[in-house]
């Protein structure tokens, strides 16, 4: 067996991010602020810095990478690309299987590779703290590295039910300098007014959102930073793929068919991205998103403008979602547990050019088992969405014996996810269809524009 691992020397770390937009067949729909009308930049300055609204809505192809940012990357990047050669021979399958594999970073998932950009940005001008929400921790954990990089003060609200769940994020963000705030709090007006309809509140994404951003609208030194859905953060994650590309070259091989765990998108963009560029010049390659069936964001929900937080405070965006008020059902997939999409991803998926699919909770978790016992790595729950579909199509290529080549990201480890382990292994986990009622309370809630 050789050629196992394909790593990269940190000369062929990226020296530009690609920007999809230029390569779509629909360009993604302007957001819209309140009176329905599409914002400004200058609206958007009370909360992000002058470069990333730029980065936001530019169309130029290439953008550079500040080298700062850069060598912020070289802790950790270039990543490896792995081939599973051990779960390929457990399936029998005469399909190849790579994984990108974004663990190694400090934080264990790929959403450092935003939150390095993120703070550079606001540090370079002169933001001095940054307010962030996070569910699961692995982005607010991923912004605590970036700003004790940057020399930024970061706070972070987390949502309560996973403050009180997940100790050891909440450490981790400590550590690395970082303020946690269980969400709902009484530290903002949209904390206090959930606080006082419901006080034992689990708090939810959306609601941690609308603190965040809050609270940063209303200082002057404070800007806000998002962890996925927004186009720059898609930007940022890029590096995945295009060092996936390089690697894939140099073992000789080239997709059939890529999968990403989607919540809201950005390491679906950060790998499939500079694949698309292909696919639009021609080349024949599937691309395709794997969501949770108790969040079908993209599967079974509605295309249609929403906002990004629970109470309504952010732009409204054209994407797939489940309605800004969606209340998660319990599932252990943190990270995927958003009512909402990528713009950029929504319209490519609308247009064809993604795939989606969904996947339940126990399958999920029984392709990570599986992987564990034969890659060693044990993948973070959101990871295991595309391990499941990876092997689904790995046992298919052996079912038809053809050969295939599949390639996914495994977006993080699970080392802080165990006692979600521990409840599968118990047989506690139950798989929860969202049900088509919701959908259809989401859809009346809509907010009311044209388009
Ligand atoms: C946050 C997270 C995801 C989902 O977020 P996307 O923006 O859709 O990538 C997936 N995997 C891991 C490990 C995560 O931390």
């Amino acid at each position: 067996m050789s050629d196992t691992k394909i790593y990269l020397p940190e000369s062929d770390i990226p020296r530009h991010w690609y920007n999809v937009i230029p390569d779509m067949p629909t360009p993604p729909q302007p957001y819209l602020g309140p009176d329905g009308k599409p914002i400004t930049g200058a609206a958007m300055e009370a909360i992000f810095p002058p470069a990333i609204i730029e980065q936001e809505t530019s169309s130029e192809r290439w953008i550079p990478i500040p080298e700062p940012v850069r060598e912020a990357l070289t802790l950790w990047r270039p990543s490896p690309l792995i081939r599973a050669r051990r779960l390929e021979q457990a399936l029998n399958t005469p399909a190849k299987i790579y994984f990108k594999y974004e663990g190694v970073s400090p934080a264990g998932s790929h959403k450092p590779n935003s939150a390095v950009a993120q703070a550079y940005y606001n540090a370079e001008a002169g933001i001095k703290r940054l307010t962030t929400e996070t569910g699961a921790g692995q982005w607010g954990s991923s912004l605590a590295l970036a700003g004790q990089m940057f020399g930024l003060d970061v706070r972070i609200y987390m949502v309560r039910i996973s403050y009180e769940q997940k100790p050891y994020r909440r450490s981790m963000m400590e550590t690395w300098g970082g303020e946690v705030i269980p969400s709902p709090s009484n530290h903002t007006q949209a904390g206090r007014d959930a606080l006082a309809q419901d006080p034992d509140s689990n708090g939810s994404l959306g609601m941690a959102i609308s603190e965040a951003v809050e609270e940063a609208a209303s200082r002057g030194d404070t800007n806000y930073a998002l962890g996925s859905v927004l186009n720059h953060v898609l930007l940022h994650q890029t590096v995945i793929g295009l060092e996936a590309k390089r690697q894939m070259e140099i073992a000789g091989d080239y997709p059939d068919v890529v999968f990403a765990p989607c919540g809201g998108g950005s390491n679906v963009g950060g790998i499939m991205f500079p694949f698309l560029a292909d696919k639009a010049a021609g080349r024949d390659l599937r691309l395709v998103a794997v969501e949770p069936a108790s969040c079908p964001t993209l599967t079974r929900g509605h295309f249609a403008y929403d906002y990004g937080d629970s109470v309504g405070l952010t732009p409204m965006m054209k994407m797939y979602t489940l309605g800004h008020d969606f209340m998660p059902p319990g599932i252990h997939a943190g990270g995927l547990r958003y009512h909402g999409d990528s713009a950029l991803v929504s319209q490519l998926y609308h247009d064809g050019v993604l795939e989606a699919r969904s996947v339940h909770q126990t399958a999920t978790f029984q392709a990570g088992v599986l992987f564990a016992r034969t890659q060693g790595i044990i993948p973070a729950p959101e990871s295991a969405h595309a391990i499941r579909a990876a092997v689904d199509e790995a046992v298919q290529a052996r079912e038809e014996g053809r050969e295939r080549t599949i390639l996914f990201t495994l977006s993080g480890h699970g080392h802080f996810d165990m006692s979600a382990y521990d409840r599968y292994f118990a047989g506690e986990l139950e798989d929860m269809d969202y049900p088509t009622e919701a959908l259809e309370t989401a859809k009346a809630n809509l907010p009311k524009v044209e388009g």
